[in-house]
């Protein structure tokens, strides 16, 4: 055994966290100020003006310090009353769990659900609009990770916006690595982080608010208030001028800090080209192999992180282990659903480079051959290759 459990492995292309950037994890060593010392004050705003930048917003985003999972039952904890009929968009793991938190809220859930291999048909979100008035809220997972499938979040912020309903956005594993910004889909709550594809560290929460969020998260008298969970609370703690309700995550500041540096300085169109390119070449040698996509179809197929399908036959636990092991490549298993179905190759920030696709073709290829799945690892190879040639 090469790569033993006690030992690092080689390379993580797992669906997130992924390395951090080497500028990110310099930053992370930085002296830890002081949250109240007038330097820490104004870096924060500056952080957070960067964040507007990134994420393209007219207002200023907040920074809730643990992972996204807390902006995501932050949003549901503030937005939703019992008042409120949400639709639920499921069409994966993720969006699924976030009706268990809509539920907590509000007593009237309505779902659209779709196997777990395809994404939402903004159709189907139309009819189920137009057939119940009564919806005001609409949640929905961007990028469902355990599927690696992406959901069409601009025409259903559209259909959301002319409804008239509130929009939640879980962009966790997709912004940063392709073309979404939460006004780009009337987002009113837009959750993300900077572990998946900006490359830092998991440890915050970017939030995008819409003013009028703002306005309902305040009229809503059981929103949490003086609480971990509470969003409100951190409206103001952008400004220098403004206390911090809580002490925030200091060293991970820094590290956010050198993220969005590196993410605006190579240019957001370059970064989601090279997620792209990277996705397209590990596509191509899948089939080229005569693998399959989890993805029902290319089109649906997620640029920051690509599902390939078990194949008969095959233990998919046994499959990344060798993976590991041998090669020391470290892939990510299927979340509760897809667990055994599919194996995900992330490509997000350090590890969204085209190159990486062939070294995940050649690992996912050797290990499924050693366990008798015999698969031409050379035509894989040379149609990623071709892939990346063709895009030079
Ligand atoms: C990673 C991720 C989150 C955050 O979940 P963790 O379990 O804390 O990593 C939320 N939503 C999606 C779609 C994600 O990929």
């Amino acid at each position: 055994m090469r790569y033993s459990p006690e030992r690092k492995p080689v390379i993580t292309l797992a669906a997130g966290p992924v390395d951090s950037y080497p500028e990110v994890l310099s930053a992370l060593s930085k002296t830890v100020l002081y949250d109240y010392d007038p330097a820490f004050q104004l870096f924060y705003e500056r952080v957070v003006d960067k964040a507007q930048t990134a994420m393209r917003l007219s207002g200023k985003p907040v920074i809730l310090h643990g992972e996204p999972v807390l902006g995501l039952e932050a949003a549901a904890a503030s937005l939703i009353t019992p008042a409120d009929t949400v639709l639920n968009l499921a069409s994966g793991v993720y969006g699924k769990g976030f009706g268990y938190w809509a539920k907590r809220y509000s007593p009237n859930l309505l779902e659209i659900e779709v196997p777990y291999n395809e994404a939402i048909d903004p159709q189907a979100v139309a009819a189920m609009l137009k057939k119940h008035p009564e919806i005001s809220i609409i949640s929905v997972c961007h990028h469902d990770t355990p599927s690696g499938t992406i959901n069409p979040i601009d025409a259903i912020g559209a259909l959301s916006a002319a409804h008239g309903a509130y929009l939640i956005v879980d962009a966790v594993s997709s912004f940063g690595g392709m073309k979404t910004h939460p006004e780009d889909c009337h987002a009113d709550i837009y959750v993300t982080g900077p572990a998946k594809c900006l490359g830092a560290p998991p440890a915050l929460t970017l939030l995008g608010v819409s003013e009028r969020a703002w306005a309902k998260m305040k009229a809503n008298k059981a929103a949490p208030f003086a609480s971990m969970l509470s969003i409100v609370d951190w409206e103001n703690a952008w400004s220098r001028d403004k206390p911090f309700p809580f002490t925030p995550s200091v060293a991970d500041m820094n590290g956010l800090d050198a993220a969005l540096d590196l993410y605006l300085g190579e240019g957001p169109e370059n970064v989601w080209a090279r997620h792209a390119l990277t996705a397209k070449a590990t596509r191509a040698g899948i089939a080229a192999m005569g693998l399959d996509l989890w993805a029902a179809s290319e089109a649906v197929a997620s640029p920051t992180c690509t599902a390939v399908k078990t194949p008969d036959g095959i233990d998919e636990a046994e499959l990344r282990r060798l993976a590991r092991e041998r090669y020391g490549v470290v892939f990510s298993a299927g979340r509760a659903d897809t667990l055994g179905k599919l194996t995900r190759i992330g490509h997000m920030g350090t590890t969204a480079h085209p190159i990486y696709a062939v070294t995940a073709l050649a690992a996912y290829g050797g290990a499924a051959s050693l366990l008798g799945r015999k698969v031409d690892i050379g035509k894989g190879i040379a149609a990623a290759l071709a892939v990346i040639d063709a895009a030079a």
